[in-house]
């Protein structure tokens, strides 16, 4: 065979084949520790924390954030919401949605870059990994290197770590649903209910998944707020940029030397941001939706920046105004837009939440008999009031009837409804037939707890006589 037919491209090659799915590669993610990475890891810490812990506070004896699915109540800190107050709910993931597009028209994706759970756990897990495996180019190694006592160990204790973080995280989960104590106990002695045992190693299972094995591609691929994100940016959104005008064109230099003679840039082509990136892009391609804003490329930058005793910021924060006009507007009409919605909705929100009376009166009116008379000769409708107490202490009620009649109420009028209890009660109402001036009566029937004024409520009825020609 000549030479000339060894050097013949391949079909492939000839071809220029794109692979629509080609295997994602690997990424070592080197560490470099700058003050994003401190800030990454500083808003992280409390929200791990948060999550982690909040289960085990109690307030008023019970847990302070608990999801009590089967009995229909979610009692965050001191309040308990029923299903009535699903509006509530509706507005506080209106409010929550509303909040993110204004932060991010201002600050691009940093929900995704610093708090995001993904990045959080992502984070933790990758310290693990360098724990045992060692930074960037030791870890390259080990993968490459046969599977020996030295890498059994490392790989073992890395996946062993990995899983308790992982357990630890689908448990706490799943104790927002369950209280923490009992499900610890429960676990302990092998009687948790199958639903609960399925879903702790359900989230495990994904936590171990995703933080250990997908990662980034949960960013890239899975996460719906990637997708739509670069629809809520203009030019005046924060965001990471490479500065081609002054880092073009890069090459490798001596420190000192006179570069610009060269026609060279300020980057050095070192490639230290794509290697510390943790979705493994080149920012210097420009903004990419992959690009999470975690600022990590900006630290490795800056820090060879000031090596070479170049300006920092060949890497930034910046808008792409004042990439291209100097110049950037903070106070933008769609932000002003937004901030106004959103302290308005926050407003009405706040107003309602701290107006809120935990208690819901219903009247249902006897459906069999419209009234009936008595031996008495007079006038009687039955109903029942379902007192829904949603406070988290008992109450004795007194119930009253306003109408311009006057009328007679059969039944207690004081009666007690434990915290969070939904009681059934009956009462009858008689008129004398000469009061009844029409056949149909408005009423209202109104609730008061002894022990606390706030705690009313009211709710309209009819008092149905016979036809009064
Ligand atoms: S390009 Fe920079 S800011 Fe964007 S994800 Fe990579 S390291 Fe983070
Ligand atoms: S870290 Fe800075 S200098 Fe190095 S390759 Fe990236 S942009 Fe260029």
């Amino acid at each position: 065979m000549s030479s000339q037919e060894e050097k013949k491209p391949s079909l492939e090659e000839e071809a220029h084949v794109l692979y629509l799915y080609e295997t994602e590669k690997k990424i070592y993610q080197r560490r470099f520790v700058g003050f994003f990475r401190k800030l990454k890891k500083r808003s992280g810490i409390p929200l791990l924390l948060g999550y982690l812990l909040l289960p085990w506070i109690q307030i008023d004896g019970r847990q302070a954030v608990w999801f009590d699915l089967p009995a229909r109540k979610f009692h965050i800190l001191w309040m308990t919401f029923w299903p009535q107050d699903f509006m509530m709910l509706a507005w506080l993931l209106i409010i929550a949605a509303f909040a993110l597009f204004s932060v991010t028209v201002v600050v691009g994706r940093v929900w995704c870059g610093f708090s995001c759970p993904q990045t959080v756990w992502t984070m933790m897990f990758s310290g693990v990994e360098r724990f045992f495996e060692g930074g960037r180019n030791k870890r390259i190694k080990l993968d490459l290197a046969p599977w020996d006592f030295n890498k059994i160990w490392r790989k073992s204790g890395k996946h062993f770590v990995w899983l308790i973080i992982a357990f630890i995280t689908g448990f706490t989960f799943v104790a927002y649903f369950n209280p923490v104590r009992q499900l610890s106990i429960d676990l302990l002695t092998f009687s948790a209910h199958p639903a609960a045992v399925f879903w702790i190693f359900f989230f495990t299972l994904m936590t171990y998944m995703n933080a250990g094995y997908l990662r980034e591609q949960v960013c890239k691929y899975m996460c719906p707020y990637a997708r739509f994100q670069s629809v809520m940016f203009d030019a005046d959104t924060l965001i990471v940029s490479y500065d081609k005008e002054r880092g073009e064109t890069r090459g490798q230099r001596k420190k000192g030397s006179d570069y610009k003679a060269k026609g060279l840039g300020d980057c050095v082509d070192c490639s230290l941001c794509v290697q510390v990136c943790p979705v493994g892009i080149d920012i210097r391609d420009g903004l990419q939706s992959e690009c999470i804003s975690c600022g990590l490329c900006i630290d490795a930058c800056n820090a060879i920046m000031e090596k070479m005793e170049y300006p920092k910021g060949l890497i930034s924060f910046t808008t792409e105004n004042k990439l291209a006009k100097g110049n950037t507007h903070i106070l933008r009409p769609r932000l002003l837009g937004y901030g106004l919605a959103l302290i308005v909705m926050v407003g009405v929100f706040s107003y309602t939440l701290l107006t809120r009376v935990p208690l819901e009166l219903d009247i249902i009116r006897d459906r069999s008999l419209l009234y009936r008379e008595t031996s008495r000769g007079l006038v009687e409708n039955i109903y029942t009031l379902r007192i829904n107490n949603m406070d988290n202490q008992a109450h004795q009620y007194a119930i009253s009837v306003e109408a311009e009649q006057d009328f007679r109420f059969i039944g207690d009028r004081l009666v007690n409804v434990a915290a969070g209890e939904v009681y059934t009660h009956v009462v009858r109402l008689e008129l004398d037939p000469g009061l009844l001036n029409r056949g149909n009566i408005d009423i209202a029937f109104t609730l008061q707890a002894v022990d606390d004024a706030a705690m009313r409520d009211t709710e309209e009825s009819r008092f149905i006589g016979p036809f009064i020609p």
